[in-house]
């Protein structure tokens, strides 16, 4: 056991950050990085490396980090992630890597997390970047196209690249990154950390196309006839809007948790009047569901200055599927939690705008109704898939949800030569999260490049 105790980092006030759109939490410095580091017991079979759904050797990394050889840490996470300063952040730690430290039986696990984060940073300030592998071991003639630039398509785009494959990917948004760049807020992930790591990608020889929606401008028919791409990646995630299909669903200020972020972190409403993209969100905001969406838009909502935000969910607190320290966080900033609620209807003012909304609330002695005065409700219930690939690729086999459906350990189609991962298949499991898509952009890479071998 460890006679330290974990290195808390420091974290803005709540009164201070729920005012603006500043980074809520500092980060370590570097004596409580070195601190931090000398908490890990140095296992000879580490269980949090199996936490880790794309294995990063943590143990090594953080024996580096002790050193005070932070190029070597660097070295060594980026040999599984490129993306240590985002994972370090957004990463549900408690669940993963962890979860498997030993030290959490007693006391409280190494803080992997915030040790990663600490060195990814560490990296963008000094400019670190791997060798081009090109360099190493000249290009192959082989060409990808991958479709999304969100974490999926971004890892599979790294180990391609990696093994001298021309490696173009296409995103139908202006920016690349997927939720990474329009979903999870500024004060969570700021965007400037996402751009330098996916910086680091383009500077090993990787395209981004930005407003090129596939199924729109090419099929996946054309990639791989008319333009000579070899091997084809679909990471187009589940961004679909899901309605809750109750009277009032379609009135004026009803909308899709990714709606109001995409207008918020993409359209920089958050930076208004500097950005002429405000977002009306009014006095009273609803959010209905309680994951890691339902939490940023209620955060994000209590940032542009209503009195109230609330988060009407149908099951406790305990049950809810975001990142616990998340939920510490709104409740800190005053969202207000109304669990064990459903809502029911969404009741419009004389101009067809919202102005309450009807839920029914249970307890131990039976259900109740209860009238919220709202003039916004967010629906944050889980996205779905997008069909526009399932519709412009008939060959493709997807499930009944458009969800598309992958082989085996290859995460290869039914179309030779195209693979899948990340949101937009079920090959994560139950898990949605930036790690999870990122360890299936990894299986698919290698699997294209089986593919590539022997074809
Ligand atoms: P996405 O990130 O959705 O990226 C898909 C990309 O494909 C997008 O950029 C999209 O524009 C593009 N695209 C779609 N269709 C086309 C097309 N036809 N042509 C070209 N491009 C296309 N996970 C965590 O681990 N931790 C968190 O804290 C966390 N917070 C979250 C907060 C929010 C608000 C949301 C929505 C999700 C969060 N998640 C979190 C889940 C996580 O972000 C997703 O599981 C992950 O981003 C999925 O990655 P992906 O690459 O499959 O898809
Ligand atoms: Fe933990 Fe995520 Fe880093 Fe893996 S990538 S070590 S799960 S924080």
């Amino acid at each position: 056991m460890s006679k330290i105790a974990r290195q808390h980092s420091a974290h803005l006030p709540p009164d201070t950050r729920r005012t603006n759109f500043m980074e809520v939490v500092c980060g370590y410095t570097e004596a409580e990085a070195l601190t931090e580091s000398g908490r890990c017991l140095q296992c000879k079979e580490p269980l949090c490396s199996v936490g880790c759904p794309v294995r990063i050797n943590i143990k090594g990394f953080i024996n580096f980090v002790s050193k005070k050889d932070y190029k070597g840490a660097y070295k060594t996470i980026t040999e599984a992630n490129l993306f240590p300063s985002i994972c370090g952040r957004v990463c549900p730690q408690e669940r993963q890597c962890e979860a498997g430290c030993i030290l959490g039986k007693k006391q409280q696990p190494v803080a992997i997390g915030l040790l990663e984060r600490f060195v990814g940073d560490m990296a963008q300030q000094h400019n670190w970047q791997e060798t081009r592998p090109i360099d190493l071991i000249g290009p192959t003639s082989k060409r990808a196209a991958i479709i999304g630039s969100g974490p999926a398509g971004l890892a599979c785009a790294y180990d391609l690249a990696k093994a001298g494959v021309t490696v173009v990917v296409f995103e139908a948004l202006h920016l690349p990154g997927g939720v990474l760049t329009y979903g999870i807020p500024q004060f969570r992930l700021p965007k400037e950390r996402v751009f330098r790591e996916i910086e680091n990608l383009t500077r090993l020889g990787v395209t981004i196309e930005t407003n090129r929606v596939i199924g729109k401008i090419h099929t996946i028919e054309d990639l791989m006839g008319r333009l000579s791409f070899d091997v084809v990646f679909i990471g187009t995630g589940a961004g679909y809007p899901r309605n809750l299909g109750i009277k009032g669903d379609s009135l004026n200020g009803v909308m899709s948790a990714n709606e109001f972020l995409t207008r918020v972190n993409l359209m920089r409403g958050f930076d208004f009047p500097r950005y002429a993209t405000p977002v009306g969100i009014g006095k009273n905001v609803a959010v209905i569901g309680c994951g890691n969406t339902a939490i940023d838009s209620a955060r994000t909502s209590l940032r542009l200055g209503p009195d109230n935000v609330y988060i009407v969910y149908r099951r406790t607190l305990e049950e809810s599927p975001a990142r616990k320290e998340e939920i510490r966080h709104a409740i800190e900033e005053g969202v207000q939690f109304i669990c064990l609620t459903t809502a029911k209807e969404i009741i419009p003012d004389n101009e067809g705008w919202v102005k309450a909304m009807n839920c029914v609330q249970k307890d131990e002695t039976g259900s109740s109704e209860i009238l919220l005065n709202v003039d916004t409700v967010i629906y944050a219930l889980g996205t779905m898939a997008n069909p526009i690939i399932a519709r412009t690729t008939p060959e493709l086999t997807t499930d009944k949800a458009n969800y598309v459906e992958t082989n085996g350990e290859s995460l290869m189609t039914s179309m030779p030569g195209v693979f899948a991962g990340g949101d937009i298949t079920r090959s994560g499991g139950t898990f949605t999260t930036v790690i999870h898509a990122m360890s299936t952009g990894r299986r698919a890479a290698k699997g294209m490049l089986e593919y590539l071998e022997s074809n």
